[in-house]
C-alpha cells in the first residue's frame, strides 16, 4: 500500500473538514457498534468503514504483505499496527469520496472500531482529517461477553471464541478506553448506554447526536 509511506512523514490532514465530516464509533466488542452504525447509515446517509471488516478484507486479499500479520492480531485480539489501518481507511475514504454514488456524496463518516489506541487518533487526526466527535457505546462486560458468545454460534469470525473475547476484552481496556478518556478531556464524547435492545438504544443515539449535529446534518 503507497499510502503508507506516504503517511508516516505526512503532518497536515489530507482531506478537509469541510468537505468530510468523521465520527468515530467505539465500545467494546459486542457493545453493538456494528448494529447501530447500520442503523445510522439507513437514517442519515452516513458511509460506514468498520475498521475490523477491512482489516478482514485485507487479511483476505491474495497477495497481501499484511494478511498473516492482521491474522495474528485478530486471533490475540491485540491491536494492527497503526500505518496499516489508517491507510486501509484512507484509501476506502478517497473511493468513497471519488465515486460518483449519490448516496455518499455529503462525505460524512462513521468511522467503526477506531481508533482503538492513541497513536491512531493522533495520526488520524493530524494526516488524514480532524473528527468531530467520538460516539461511545458504554456496555458492561458481562453483558458484551453474553452478546459475543451468542454470536459465536453463527458468526464463523475466529475471534468470537471465550479465549480471544477474554484478550480482546483486556486491550479494549488497556488500550482503547484512554482514547475515550482523552476525547471526553476535550469535551467530544457522546456517550450512550448500550445495555437496552437495539431500538432504544438507537433511538438515545439519534437524539444525542442531533443534539450535538442539529437535526440537518
Ligand atoms: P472488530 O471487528 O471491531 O471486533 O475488530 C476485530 C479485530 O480487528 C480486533 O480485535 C483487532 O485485532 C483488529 N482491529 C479492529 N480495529 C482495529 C484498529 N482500529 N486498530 C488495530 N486493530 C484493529
Amino acid at each position: 500500500m503507497s499510502t503508507i509511506d506516504n503517511l508516516k512523514d505526512r503532518t497536515t490532514p489530507v482531506f478537509s473538514q469541510d468537505d468530510v465530516t468523521v465520527i468515530f464509533v467505539l465500545g467494546g466488542p459486542g457493545a453493538g457498534k456494528g448494529t447501530q452504525c447500520e442503523r445510522l447509515v439507513s437514517k442519515y446517509g452516513f458511509a460506514h468503514l468498520s475498521a475490523g471488516d477491512l482489516l478482514r478484507a485485507e487479511q483476505n486479499r491474495p497477495n497481501s504483505e499484511f494478511g498473516s500479520l492482521i491474522r495474528e492480531h485478530i486471533r490475540n485480539g491485540t491491536i494492527v499496527p497503526m500505518e496499516v489501518t489508517i491507510a486501509l481507511l484512507e484509501s476506502s475514504m478517497r473511493t468513497i469520496l471519488t465515486s460518483s454514488s449519490p448516496t455518499n456524496t455529503k462525505g460524512k463518516f462513521l468511522i467503526d472500531g477506531f481508533p482503538r489506541k492513541l497513536d491512531q487518533a493522533h495520526k488520524f487526526e493530524e494526516a488524514v482529517v480532524p473528527a468531530k466527535f467520538v460516539l461511545f457505546f458504554d456496555c458492561p462486560e458481562a453483558e458484551m461477553e453474553r452478546r459475543l458468545m451468542e454470536r459465536g454460534k453463527t458468526s464463523g469470525r475466529e475471534d468470537d471464541n471465550a479465549e480471544s473475547i477474554r484478550k480482546r476484552f483486556r486491550t479494549f481496556v488497556e488500550t482503547s478506553m484512554p482514547v475515550v478518556e482523552y476525547f471526553e478531556g476535550q469535551d467530544r464524547v457522546v456517550k450512550v448506554d448500550a445495555r437496552p435492545e437495539p431500538a432504544s438504544v438507537f433511538e438515545t443515539t439519534t437524539v444525542e447526536l442531533e443534539k450535538r449535529l442539529g437535526k440537518d446534518f
